[in-house]
């Protein structure tokens, strides 16, 4: 579903992607971890066009995204995307957050949009607070709301960038078993995280980027039983 082609990426002189090349089947979940600033918001960014990149090139269900920005809005219709920062419109309500692109980019009716948002709201349970403004929730119920309103656009593609890693440790855990759900129903999930446990569950795949490269990939188990690259056993000894 997705085919990253010797993609690389500069900001001014600094490289920050490396010749990736990455392919991600339909249904397939991904992990991403690294240090920091090695590079993994930038290449998830790229998915969906959020970054250009300069050389290489990104297919997304059979959509190639061009240099210049071509067929990104078509390919941002396949895919959500989840970030660090819940990303809320702060002057809307939870139900408003979930009907607001569904109207405008999908020209949703009222209803149609209010039964699709309370349905993915239910999912997230989290339907009783649809009332409810940003500000008046918990950073995990936060984020279950931006993974609703992801899931309103029907996504075959969901982009996490440390959903978690803003989240008081208790609130942890409902968002990762909101996303163990999603995995398990199947759709196609690259999820920068360093929440392991998460990457075990979940994951067909591992993968270790460092210093704007690709350096390891393998099984849960492969990654963290026996690495085969001495950068990825130093980086698993400061996380595990
Ligand atoms: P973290 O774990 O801290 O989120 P990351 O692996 O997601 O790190 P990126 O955010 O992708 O790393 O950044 C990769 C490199 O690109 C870093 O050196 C960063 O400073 C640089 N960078 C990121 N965004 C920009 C930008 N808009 N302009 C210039 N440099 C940038
Ligand atoms: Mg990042």
């Amino acid at each position: 579903a997705i085919e990253m082609v010797d993609v690389n990426k500069w900001y001014g002189p600094l490289q920050v992607l490396k010749g990736i090349n990455l392919s991600v089947d339909r249904g397939e979940h991904i992990v991403l971890c690294g240090p920091s600033g090695s590079g993994k918001s930038t290449l998830i960014r790229c998915i969906n066009h959020l970054e250009e990149i300069q050389q290489g090139a990104i297919n997304v269900n059979g959509t190639r995204l061009g240099h210049k920005g071509a067929n990104a809005d078509h390919v941002r219709r396949d895919v959500g995307m989840v970030f660090q920062q819940f990303n809320l419109f702060p002057h809307l309500t939870v139900l408003e957050n979930c009907m607001l692109a569904q109207r405008r980019v999908r020209k949703a009716s009222v209803a149609e949009a209010r039964e699709k948002a309370m349905r993915h709201l239910q999912r997230v349970h989290i339907a009783e607070q649809a009332s409810k403004y940003p500000a008046q929730l918990s950073g995990g119920q936060q984020q279950r709301v931006a993974i609703a309103r992801a899931l309103c656009m029907d996504p075959k593609i969901m982009l996490f960038d440390e959903p978690t890693s803003a989240l008081d440790p208790e609130m942890v855990k409902e968002v990762l078993d909101t996303m163990i759900s999603l995995a398990n129903d199947g759709i196609t999930m690259i999820c920068v995280t360093h929440e392991m446990g998460f990457a075990r569950a979940v994951a067909h795949r591992v993968i270790f980027m460092d210093r704007g490269e690709i350096i390891e990939s393998g099984t849960p188990e492969a990654f963290f039983g026996n690495p085969s690259h001495e950068r990825t056993r130093a980086f698993l000894s400061q996380i595990l």
